[in-house]
């Protein structure tokens, strides 16, 4: 900025200041969309890398905005995670991925129920015991939920986060590792905390097999957690040819395109029957 000169210097804070009112404008908005109830979650099916058959579902927010229009998570959850709403945003699509999932189970659909969770949002005080209180009153068995961590929370605090993990395992909850590999990855932390899952991050399935690294990481992925008794799964999956690749790696289980997109909870009992339950 400095060799640029003056003018230069004057147009980089416009833009910032810009860029920080659309921010404030897209938080702003967030808060009223939460309390007007225009978030909503819609769910990718993860399924048996084999067989095809339903094992899970992961619950990916939506946003509709009148003004704003369609909004992206990409969109709004960095606003969300700098600003501190995704606290509240994050506790509203626990208690709603709940409610579905218990929904579902009163269907006699017995899946698991994946669902994100920020660094900023588990690192609360009160993650644990509020999360406890929703599970208690809901008809989700613990064991049907899923906690998808990023290797950013890992990282910090780690004895407080080790307390974390091991009290959410007491309660029966699930854990894994999401976008595995892009975060600032120690395999140490593999052997401390009860992790169930790694999900490998679709930045490595995409060119699966003829970029050659990635494969070689997908395949060091699925091989740390068989060796570690976790289990794998490989998001992003779009085509055969990757199936079939993760397949033979020995993956358990994928999601991606090739299944389905994430969809409407209505579209899902309807994928629910195409699909069949593992
Ligand atoms: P993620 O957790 O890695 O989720 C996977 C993303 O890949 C989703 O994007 C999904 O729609 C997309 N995807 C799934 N299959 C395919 C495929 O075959 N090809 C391609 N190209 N994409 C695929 P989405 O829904 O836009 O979410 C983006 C990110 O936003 C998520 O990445 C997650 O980090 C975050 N996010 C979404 N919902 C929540 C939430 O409720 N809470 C939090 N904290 N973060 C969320
Ligand atoms: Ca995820
Ligand atoms: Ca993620
Ligand atoms: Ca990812």
């Amino acid at each position: 900025i400095k060799e640029r000169g003056r003018g230069d210097f004057r147009f980089y804070q416009t833009q910032m200041n810009v860029d920080l009112l659309a921010r404030m404008k897209i938080d702003h908005a967030m808060r009223e969309a939460l309390v007007d109830q225009r978030f909503r979650l819609v769910y990718q099916p993860q399924v048996d890398l084999r067989t095809g058959r339903l094992i899970g579902a992961e619950a990916l927010i939506r946003w509709s905005d009148e003004v704003l229009g369609e909004m992206l998570p990409a969109q709004f959850i960095p606003i969300a995670e700098e600003t501190g709403f995704i606290v509240s945003l994050g506790a509203w699509v626990l208690r709603e991925a709940i409610r579905q999932g218990e929904i579902w189970q009163a269907e006699g659909i017995d899946i698991m129920m994946s669902v994100n969770v920020s660094a900023v949002q588990f690192h609360q005080a009160n993650f644990v015991d509020s999360l406890a209180k929703s599970l208690s009153s809901s008809g989700l068995p613990p064991n049907r939920l899923e906690l998808e961590l990023t290797e950013s929370i890992l990282i910090q605090n780690v004895e407080e986060t080790q307390l974390r993990l091991d009290a959410l395992v007491d309660l029966g909850v699930r854990l894994a590792i999401d976008d595995f590999g892009t975060g600032y990855s120690s395999l140490a932390y593999l052997k401390r905390f009860p992790i169930h899952k790694l999900k490998i991050d679709r930045s490595f399935v995409q060119d699966i097999p003829d970029d050659e690294s990635d494969a070689a990481i997908a395949t060091a992925v699925i091989n740390l957690a068989r060796s570690l008794n976790l289990r794998a799964i490989a998001e992003g999956v779009e085509n055969e040819t990757q199936r079939r690749f993760l397949l033979d790696a020995g993956c358990d289980e994928y999601q991606g395109y090739l299944c389905s997109p994430p969809v409407e909870p209505a579209d899902f009992v309807v994928l629910v029957s195409k699909l069949g339950l593992s």
